[in-house]
């Protein structure tokens, strides 16, 4: 027999990991695990338990409690409780901590690794190299974050009582990224695993006694979706952090609309796995098995849409089929293979039915020709080809280890193809070319482009999505924002500031002098001044009750058209940091030419003194300048990641935003709100004052003489609750900013929850818009802008 024959008939043999550190652990708490509260382990009130079960084998592992609303209250108590210490701690303490528990996880990571195969299904060889790891890391990370919280977050503090709730896909990992920055900034935490994975969980609630983490600052309930529910409605939490499905994040969002609590949400996914026609085809197949059949699929962000250029489509599915036909199923303990098992008989189910589904739809369905195991949840590797960009399974979630591939002929189809879908977590870039990769990476919906690579992560680089893959980073600095909350928020107040009025009756309309011409506002739209689709007006008086002049009462078809045209409008998007900033010097050039007309229209809406008018146009014109400045200035970063990558950060902007503008003060407060949005380069439909409008559609006309391209600002005056109502359930509005009432801004988080756009409300606070520490900078910024991370490998 040659070598080469010895090689070819070569079997493997099986190479199973010991678990007898993970039974030990599991026999340490007789198989019946409490929930961990107040440092301590204490009996659900329920008394109720259910089973973890090891999906490779079926065996059972072990009871978990199931906690109910005494419980979640219980340890919410306990966090709340722990909090004000846990803060006064300070940075370098916090910090401590964090380190240790990154020491412990890493003299544990063997036990770790295992008992999360056994518990998860996934293959040894991944959480060994990969979960675990990358679970230190981010407590190692966010040590550091946490030492240096009081010089590079100083304009922030932690938020509170933090509830969290993860999925089942990476439990140590989603732990890690939710614990990690909560306690980094100095909230407490309330964390629920998934009922199909908690034993991790639990070992790391030991780890927490170890290293003597201060009782209540970190707590564990097990339990179900009613759960879940009860942390995410219970009143003393501050903020609700989850990854998972899209489903349950719009019932969280719906849940927490109006009670000021913050969320982050990472969602589902389908991300697109775009190869090039000159990318080296060897290297896609080892991605594609990173993108499709790490953890089985089930992954956020597997590259489940393989689109490929045409002309190298047939070759490269030739490549992944042979490549399929090489990959082992087996029991997640064993070292030597590629796949695991399938988290539980439900979601094997749900996989099995969406391949069904694609059969039926005419897709051609490709497996390898050997067959699974028998005892255990598993799926084999699974290829859809010549599917069409609508069917089912080309636009569901499938998570699990199915493959859909379609081609495509030019690079703008690619891009099309890659956005064709609701969501945008994640894409993979594959091309020899540098410059094509870096043209495409910006223009794909989605928080991480990955060129040449896939499914690499790393604790200093964000995470999170666009779209319905929810909102929200984790990670790097960018994901530190969703842990704290600017120390102005505790400034705002339940009524707007007072201000000197003019004497009563100085404002008066002579009506013996000659009757004004009369000018009628309109909508501005598409950069063009239009008339309202129902041509109606809305009578704007002055103080004194005086007829001041008519506005369009713009309705929901104006809204649309506006959305339009602000997403015609692209060539604002496409200009430079510098050339944006030369059009913001421009309108404030404009704005201070006629900076009289803009005061007299301030005092006549308003009935404020002609000093404090003056005050407000040189602010407004203060603040163009502010923003002007940023323009090009409000860089991204080049994360430090622990691969051999350059990983650039980047702000982006959020798209078409709708912004409401807030009731008092006519042109500062849609200057302050306006400005911001559209610096970073989005486009936006504006509702105005509705009480006092005029300074908004005077505005328009500064506008047309600034160079401002069309479709960059719309303006839709009329009734402000019933046109936000039409902003917030619009699905082509990518984020909104509301500044009203408390009632106002319940209504806009409801209604926003269908494609799950960002939105940023003042619960019916109001802030001095004078104050810049309350109004303006990168706070504004930030909530303008979603931050994009480029993967770029090096290295020949
Ligand atoms: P879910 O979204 O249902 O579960 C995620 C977490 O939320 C779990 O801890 C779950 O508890 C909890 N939960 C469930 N219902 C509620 C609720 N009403 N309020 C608060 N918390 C709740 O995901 P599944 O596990 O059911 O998976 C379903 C699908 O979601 C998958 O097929 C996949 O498509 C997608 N998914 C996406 C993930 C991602 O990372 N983007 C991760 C996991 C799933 P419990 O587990 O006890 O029910």
């Amino acid at each position: 027999m040659s070598i080469k024959e010895i090689y070819q008939t070569m079997e493997y043999g099986p190479a199973p990991e010991s678990n007898k550190e993970s039974t030990a652990f599991l026999d340490s708490h007789k198989r019946k695990f409490q929930l961990f509260i107040n440092g301590k382990w204490t009996k659900s009130s329920s008394g109720e338990y259910f089973d973890s079960i090891s999906p490779a084998t079926t065996e059972k592992l072990a009871q978990v409690a199931e906690a109910n609303e005494k419980d979640v209250d219980d340890a919410v108590k306990a966090a709340k409780k722990a909090l004000k210490s846990w803060v006064e701690l300070g940075g370098h303490g916090r910090a401590r901590y964090l380190y240790a528990i990154a020491r412990q996880i890493q003299k544990n990571s063997r036990n770790f690794a295992v008992l999360e195969s056994m518990d998860n299904g996934k293959p040894i060889r991944e959480t060994r190299d990969i979960d675990i790891p990358l679970v230190a890391r981010h407590f190692y990370h966010h040590a550091g974050w946490a030492q240096l919280m009081d010089s590079e977050m100083k304009e922030y503090k932690e938020i509170g009582v933090i509830g969290q709730i993860i999925p089942w896909n990476f439990p140590m990992l989603m732990l890690s990224w939710k614990i990690a920055p909560a306690l980094a900034m100095g909230n407490t935490v309330v964390l629920k695993p998934a009922e199909f994975t908690s034993l991790t969980a639990l070992l790391f609630a030991d780890i927490c006694k170890q290293v003597g983490l201060p009782d209540g600052v970190v707590n564990i309930i097990t339990g179900h979706g009613a759960t879940g529910a009860a942390l995410v409605n219970h009143p003393d939490v501050s903020k609700i952090a989850f990854t998972g499905s899209t489903e349950v994040g719009k019932i969280i969002r719906r849940a927490t609309a109006g009670t000021g609590k913050k969320i982050s949400l990472e969602l589902g996914g389908k991300s697109p796995f775009i190869v090039f026609e000159d990318a080296d085809l060897d290297s896609v197949v080892e991605g594609v098995v990173d993108a499709i059949w790490f953890n089985q699929g089930q992954v956020c962000c597997a590259g489940s849409r393989l689109l490929v250029q045409e002309s190298v489509a047939e070759k490269l599915y030739k490549k992944i089929r042979a490549r399929m036909e090489t990959l082992r199923v087996g029991n997640s303990l064993d070292k030597s293979i590629d796949i695991g098992a399938i988290v539980a008989p439900v979601q094997l189910k749900t996989i099995e039915d969406l391949v069904q589904q694609g059969k039926d739809e005419g897709n051609i369905c490709w497996q390898p020709s050997w067959a699974c195991p028998t005892e255990g949840y598993f799926y084999p590797p699974t290829l859809f080809t010549n599917v069409s960009p609508s069917s089912t399974i080309a636009q569901e979630e499938i998570f699990g280890p199915v493959l859909v591939a379609m081609s495509f002929r030019s690079h703008s189809e690619a891009v099309k193809l890659a956005n064709n879908t609701r969501y945008g977590l994640a894409s993979s870039i594959w091309t020899e070319n540098i410059n094509l990769a870096l043209d495409i990476a910006p223009q794909i919906k989605a928080g991480t482009v990955w060129i040449n690579c896939t499914n690499v992560f790393d604790a200093a680089a964000g995470f999170g999505g666009y779209r319905e893959s929810g909102f929200g980073r984790e990670g790097g600095k960018e994901g530190l924002y969703e842990y704290v909350k600017h120390k102005a928020e505790s400034e705002f107040t339940d009524t707007p500031a007072k201000i000197k009025s003019h004497d009563p009756g100085e404002n008066k309309i002579d009506k013996k002098s000659l009757p004004a011409i009369d000018r009628t506002p309109k909508l501005f739209i598409g950069g063009k001044q239009a008339r309202p689709d129902g041509g109606n007006s809305i009578i704007i008086k002055d103080a004194f009750n005086n007829h001041i002049s008519e506005v369009p009462k713009g309705n929901r078809k104006d809204i649309r058209n506006a959305v339009e045209a602000a997403h015609a409008g692209m060539s604002w998007s496409g200009m430079t940091g510098h050339a944006r900033a030369q059009v913001l010097y421009y309108i404030a050039e404009n704005l201070a030419v006629r900076a009289k007309e803009f005061t007299d229209r301030i005092v006549q809406m308003t009935n404020v003194s002609k000093a404090e008018a003056e005050k407000e146009v040189n602010a407004s014109i203060e603040r163009m300048y502010t923003y002007a400045a940023w323009a090009d200035k409000y860089d991204g970063h080049v994360h430090h990641t622990t691969q051999r990558n350059v990983t650039l950060a980047m702000p982006e902007r959020i798209g078409v935003m709708g912004i409401i503008c807030p009731e008092e003060h006519p042109l500062l407060g849609f200057i302050s709100t306006v400005i911001p949005a559209i610096t970073t380069g989005n486009n936006v439909v504006v509702i105005p004052s509705e009480a006092a409008p005029l300074s908004a559609t005077d505005f328009y006309q500064i506008l047309e003489t600034s160079d401002v391209p069309a479709g960059t600002i719309n303006i839709v005056t009329g009734v402000k609750d019933e046109l936000t109502n039409e902003m917030a359930k619009h699905d082509d509005i990518d984020g909104i900013w509301y500044f009203g009432t408390a009632e106002g801004s319940k209504n806009v988080e409801l209604l926003s929850t269908e494609n799950l756009k960002r939105t940023w409300v003042n619960y019916g606070k109001y802030r001095n818009w004078y104050d810049k520490t309350q109004a303006e900078g990168q706070e504004f910024l930030r909530h303008a802008t979603e931050i994009k991370n480029i993967w770029v490998p090096y290295g020949a």
